[in-house]
């Protein structure tokens, strides 16, 4: 009996755990007002879930977000249920404007919080700009947070192995993801889709050729999910843990 380890049954009873309580994983938009925050919200919802979200204060239309405000939704794949909770929040530093993109208010806040939770940054409204554009703009916000010692996710320090690095590499490089958001169908070929009607077209929020949506989503709820819990909780938790003790012996 001592030499069975019963690593399937054990591994049994984590599936069953798993499919009964689900996944939960908690996200947080953040940037200033009019960047596109709530509506890529719902596009993360609508891609994901056609039930409508339940809210309290929830509408079709999107008012101007005045507080904090969360969504719950419980996402269904492949059997295993996770309960999203996305946290819409109103903008800060509202009286700047998008042509230094990077200035001090935002380089101290994305510092700040990088410390405390995983960062995604990511380039709203990349329908607005040309593709040279989005690629200089990716380029300026990689090197500023270079240069001022901002670690975004995914961080190089936590790269478990090579393989994770090589992986990892590729999402570094397209760091910030441009994004378009949407919470409107259109037709394309037959076929419904989230879009953006435009003068050259639609814009699909789906396509990747057409913007960075589908990569950002896939990393947020899909490749990355665990490892950005993970990171959490043994990171992140761990230090403010750590602070707040320190701070309590003070
Ligand atoms: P928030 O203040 O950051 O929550 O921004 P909203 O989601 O309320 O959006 C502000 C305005 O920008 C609305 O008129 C949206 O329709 C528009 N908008 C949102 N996302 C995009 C986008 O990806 N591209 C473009 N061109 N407009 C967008
Ligand atoms: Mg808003």
């Amino acid at each position: 009996l001592f030499g069975y380890v019963g690593i399937e049954a054990v591994l049994d009873q984590m599936r069953i755990k798993t499919m009964k309580t689900g996944f939960e994983f908690n996200l947080m938009v953040v940037g200033q007002s009019g960047l596109g925050k709530s509506t890529m919200v719902n596009t993360l919802f609508k891609s994901k879930v056609s039930q409508k979200p339940t809210g309290p204060d929830y509408e079709e239309r999107i008012p101007k977000t005045v507080q904090l405000q969360s969504v719950t939704h419980v996402i269904e794949e492949k059997g295993v249920k996770m309960k999203l909770t996305v946290t819409d929040t109103p903008g800060f530093g509202d009286q700047i404007n998008n042509e230094n993109w990077l200035r001090p208010l935002d380089l101290e806040f994305m510092r700040r919080l990088s410390k405390i939770v995983n960062v995604v940054p990511v380039i709203a409204k990349a329908d607005t700009l040309t593709l040279e554009e989005r690629a200089e703009f990716k380029k300026r916000i990689q090197k500023d947070l270079k240069a001022h010692g901002i670690s975004v996710y995914p961080q190089e320090d936590f790269d478990d192995n090579s393989d994770d690095r090589i992986l990892n590499n590729k999402i570094r490089d397209k760091i910030p993801f441009a994004v378009v958001g949407a919470d409107k169908e259109h037709q394309v070929n037959g076929k419904r889709v989230l879009g953006r009607k435009t003068k050259w077209g639609i814009i699909e929020v789906e396509n990747p050729a057409h913007c960075e949506f589908p990569l950002l989503r896939d990393l947020l709820i899909r490749s990355h999910l665990q490892d950005l819990k993970d990171i959490t909780h043994n990171v992140h938790y761990e230090s403010y843990r750590v602070q707040r003790l320190n701070e309590s012996n003070l």
